[in-house]
């Protein structure tokens, strides 16, 4: 039978964690940990998923310190905004929301960041450490979709993984990721040949390209994993609706286990934000990052 990978209920266990772990850290420090959001323009996406990292933020305990900066925020007001924040001895978290708009630089951005408060880990510094094994602030949406593949298959040992998709948030850290657990991994992205066979010689299918439905029943292996980290939003009969990359409906008979969307992966990205902003206060306060 086929399990439906419940993003939202191991979500909650990783809050509750983390919770529990905070009020230890407010007794020892006599500080909850904090984690700055900053918000640049009013793209309504984006202030949604700040929202929620908020409300998230309060039920795991940590102290949240929201910045909205105006459309035209210029580079310097973002990158000043980015230094205080890595000056104060309260925060210990910040994530900058992306997409930027368009006039500002991504890359400068995430270079301003210290490396010890990057909760994205997006920062090259993070990003090295990950490829070379070693401890790091990792990526939150790849590192959900790790913890839901651990709980399925304590040993990866050996899997072949296919990561759809290769961006610096998702797809390449994911197959790092995967790699470190010893799986054999390919990734495909837009200019793959076969991408379909590909797909479906893997044990473990990583969808992350952002193309509604695309993962179709005839791509996947029969009995393998499917984590499906795309949100698409579709018109359907008029109405908006999420969908990811995988068509969940026609693939979901043939896999041993999938994630929904929503439901999945979603989640599990904000908890692991939770996860990291604990782990970045715990390390700048003398633990290791291990
Ligand atoms: P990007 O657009 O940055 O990257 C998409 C990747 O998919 C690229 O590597 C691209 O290839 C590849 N790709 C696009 N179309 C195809 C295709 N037809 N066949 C094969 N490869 C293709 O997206 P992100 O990685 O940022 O996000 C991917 C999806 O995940 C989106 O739907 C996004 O909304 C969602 N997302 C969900 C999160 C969550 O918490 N659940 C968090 C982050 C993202 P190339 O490099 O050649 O252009």
């Amino acid at each position: 039978m086929t399990i439906k990978i419940d993003g939202k209920a191991l979500a909650d266990e990783i809050v509750q964690r983390v919770a529990n772990d905070v009020s230890i850290f407010k007794q020892e420090h006599s500080i909850a940990p904090g984690l700055a959001v900053v918000l640049i323009g009013e793209d309504s996406a984006s202030a949604v998923y700040v929202r929620n990292k908020v409300r998230r933020a309060e039920q795991a305990g940590l102290r949240s310190i929201e910045h909205y900066l105006s459309a035209d925020a210029t580079q310097q007001e973002l990158e000043d905004l980015i230094d205080d924040l890595n000056k104060d001895h309260l925060v210990h978290g910040i994530l900058v929301q992306l997409p930027l708009p368009a006039h500002l630089s991504e890359n400068r951005v995430i270079e301003a960041i210290s490396p010890v408060k990057d909760v994205d880990g997006f920062h090259p510094e993070n990003v090295g450490r990950l490829v070379a094994g070693q401890a790091a602030l990792t990526p939150c949406t790849p590192l959900g979709c790790m913890i839901m593949l651990k709980r399925l298959l304590p040993d990866l040992s050996g899997k072949h993984a296919v990561v759809l998709g290769r961006s610096n948030i998702v797809g390449k850290p994911m197959a790092n990721l995967l790699l470190q657990a010893n799986c054999t991994v390919t990734v495909v992205h837009s200019r793959t040949q076969n991408i379909e066979s590909l797909c479906r010689t893997a044990d473990i299918l990583v969808a992350a390209v952002g193309q509604p439905l695309l993962v179709k029943e005839s791509w996947v292996k029969p009995q393998a994993v499917v984590i499906d980290v795309g949100i698409n939003s579709v018109l359907v009969e008029g109405k908006r609706k999420l969908v990811g990359d995988v068509d969940y409906n026609t693939v979901f008979s043939k896999v041993s286990a999938i994630t929904p969307v929503p439901g999945g992966v979603g989640p599990m990205t904000i908890a692991c934000l939770m996860q990291n902003t604990l782990k970045a206060a715990q390390f700048q306060l003398g633990m290791s990052l291990a």
